[in-house]
């Protein structure tokens, strides 16, 4: 069978999450960073290493079939792929900022302002869509000392902690849009039986990573009260401790819905209680 491609960035700030998670997935390759293209060696898939940007219509045009990459890059070359699976990395929000000596108190106050940018497509829409007139200064790095050299009067660009901002004197004024990474595919590859294939492996690690085995010891007359605070997949296990009057509960839950219920679960008289991670969860 003709191996697929896949486009993941070659280095930044995904590219070594998108390996983690092929290598999750159970394909073995050779991770070279001199080399483009490197070939799977348990799966019909070949890897190729890009510049982020250029993924988006490297799959729009078929020369990859799928690619890694964020929302961000994928929205300003209005490419048309399709949305396989959101990822849950590279998670940042592309904000408008402004210069903190210079506050504006609502959006129409960008009116007739001046914004620098790396992503003047989505930053014009979301200026379409508030009905606001700016003008866009388009650069394509280090946008956020724009308003410190007189370049602009504010910036709009990709912030996750926003310590670049607070440095350079600016802070937060709106959000534009919030992005992770996606796994896209050119058009009606998703019917392809590799990339269902990928597609349903890519699922079960992210099923596996938000959830969490735990095993808990109760009382059997605490159990009732055990049993209707976690849901499991199907449903707990119960088993027998050696010590009369006691069992072990097993069951697989959300990382959020544990920590909300951990509180409950001790009132009930849960001891012992141990969580571990899960490598993969096949429905
Ligand atoms: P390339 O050399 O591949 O063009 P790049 O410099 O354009 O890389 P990176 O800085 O590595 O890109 O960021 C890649 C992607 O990571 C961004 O497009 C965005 O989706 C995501 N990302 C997550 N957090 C951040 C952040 N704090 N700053 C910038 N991008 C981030
Ligand atoms: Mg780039």
């Amino acid at each position: 069978m003709k191996a697929l491609k896949i486009a993941i960035q070659k280095s930044g700030r995904l590219n070594e999450k998108s390996v983690e998670l092929l290598k999750n997935c159970g394909l073995s390759f050779e991770n070279y960073k001199s080399s483009l293209i490197t070939s799977v060696a348990n799966f019909p898939l070949e890897i190729l290493f890009l510049r982020d940007d250029d993924i988006p219509e490297y799959v729009q045009d078929g020369i990859a079939d799928l690619g890694i990459v964020g929302e961000n890059v994928i929205k300003e070359k209005e490419v048309s792929v399709e949305y396989l699976q959101a990822l849950g990395f590279g998670k940042c929000t592309l904000k408008i900022a402004i210069p903190k000596e210079k506050p504006l108190n609502y959006i129409d106050d960008l009116n007739g302002k001046s914004i620098a940018t790396s992503y003047p497509i989505i930053l014009q829409k979301f200026l379409d869509q508030h009905q606001i007139k700016a003008d866009i200064r388009t650069i394509s790095g280090s946008v956020e000392i724009g308003p410190g050299l007189g370049l602009s009067d504010a910036i709009c660009d990709i912030v996750s902690t926003g310590s670049t901002l607070r440095n350079n004197g600016l802070e937060p004024f709106a959000d534009v849009l919030s992005s992770q990474a996606i796994l896209i595919g050119k058009k009606d590859i998703k019917e392809h039986s590799v990339v269902e294939e990928l597609l349903q492996r890519v699922q079960s690690v992210l099923r596996a990573k938000e959830t969490k085995y735990v095993v808990l010891n109760v009382k059997k007359e605490g159990l009732d009260g055990i049993l209707d605070i976690l849901p499991g997949v199907k449903s707990p296990t119960v088993i027998p401790l050696a010590e009369e009057g006691w069992v072990a509960v097993h069951t697989v839950i959300s990382e959020q819905d544990f920590w909300e219920k951990i509180n409950n679960l001790k009132s009930f008289g849960a001891q012992g209680i141990v969580v571990m991670p899960i490598e993969k969860i096949i429905m």
